[in-house]
């Protein structure tokens, strides 16, 4: 059953008007973040949304936190609409939904001891009292492998390396007990040897905690760790989504095939490789019918003309490309 649903989930940004604009009456321009997209996640999976940057998958991931507010469509969660909820409902229902941004310096305050910011989250949310709150923050802390957790409960986000901090951040995550955890390019900032061993460790967690997870990433890479399933992002736009192995080993839209092709692994070194051509187009003037068009060496008369909606090619696949028509 789904956790979390989004039903032509849409979020614009307006652009700034000069007073010329303003003047001629220009009509006014929208960035197009999040242009009308729908997926489910069921409880306990996890999905990776991913894409390029600009591609609209961090203002997803905030949007459906209610971060931002969106523009139209629907969020779904546990069967309840939580579009127009209140600031108040929406405060209590943060404690079932979490965010793993990408810079934990930028998420932790530098002047409060890394133990006190986990336990101010359970202070907020009313979780225990003062002594029980700090013996669950010692055992979260030594659930993330931060040890001795007595010591690393007193010390400062400067006195940390950036893992252990990010490892402090899925903590005060995860110590609210969530069920549904975004995590926002969260190990985008850490080295190649750090990074594996925080995906590891949020694939243990998960399964451990049954967390439902969106994971969002420019890496495809990543996502083999983590995701059951993938859905890719291009200007606004979910243009393929399905099973984590289809989209992997049989990736179908052109934009994914080129992701695909980037990925550094060998079993995949048989698979085609092209880069699209030029450069992603403005997000506010996105492209005729299939926007990927312009890059794709594959465009057709139709491509021009018509946007290709998704639809399902195989089991639990689909991609929106004239291509499969
Ligand atoms: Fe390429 Fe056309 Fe498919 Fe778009 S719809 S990805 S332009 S083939």
């Amino acid at each position: 059953m789904a956790l979390i649903e989004v039903q032509n989930l849409k979020k614009y940004f307006p652009v700034k008007q000069g007073p010329i604009d303003v003047l001629l009456r220009k009509p006014r321009k929208f960035v197009k973040a999040v242009d009308g997209v729908n997926f489910q996640i069921d409880e306990g999976k996890s999905l990776g949304l991913v894409g390029e940057s600009g591609s609209g998958k961090t203002t997803t991931g905030r949007v459906i936190l209610r971060l931002e507010e969106p523009t139209d469509g629907k969020i779904i969660f546990d069967g309840r609409d939580i579009t127009k909820l209140s600031k108040e409902e929406m405060r209590k229902l943060r404690k079932e939904m979490q965010i793993i941004f990408q810079d934990p310096m930028a998420s932790l305050n530098p002047y409060m001891r890394v133990g006190k910011a986990i336990e101010h989250a359970l202070e907020i949310h009313g979780i225990g009292d003062r002594s029980s709150r700090k013996e669950m923050v010692f055992e979260m802390l030594r659930r993330v492998n931060l040890e001795p957790a007595e010591d690393i409960y007193r010390r400062y986000p400067r006195e940390l390396s950036g893992g252990q901090r990010q490892r402090v951040v899925i903590a005060r995550a995860l110590i609210l007990k969530p069920r549904l955890v975004v995590a926002d390019e969260a190990v985008a900032m850490l080295d190649v040897s750090v990074r594996s061993q925080l995906l590891r460790l949020l694939q243990d967690l998960r399964k451990e905690f049954n967390l439902t997870m969106l994971f969002i990433t420019h890496d495809l890479a990543t996502t083999k760790y983590v995701c059951d399933e993938i859905a890719v992002m291009y200007l606004g736009k979910i243009v393929e989504v399905g099973d984590f192995e289809d989209i992997y080993l049989n990736p179908k839209h052109p934009y994914t095939q080129a992701l695909i092709s980037a990925v550094p692994e060998p079993s995949l070194k048989k698979k085609k490789k092209f880069i699209p051509e030029g450069e992603t187009p403005n997000p506010i003037d996105v492209p005729s019918g299939c926007r990927f068009h312009p890059r794709c060496p594959y465009r057709m008369d139709i491509c021009m003309k018509e946007e290709p909606q998704l639809k399902v090619v195989e089991e639990n696949h689909k991609v929106a490309c004239h291509l499969y028509n």
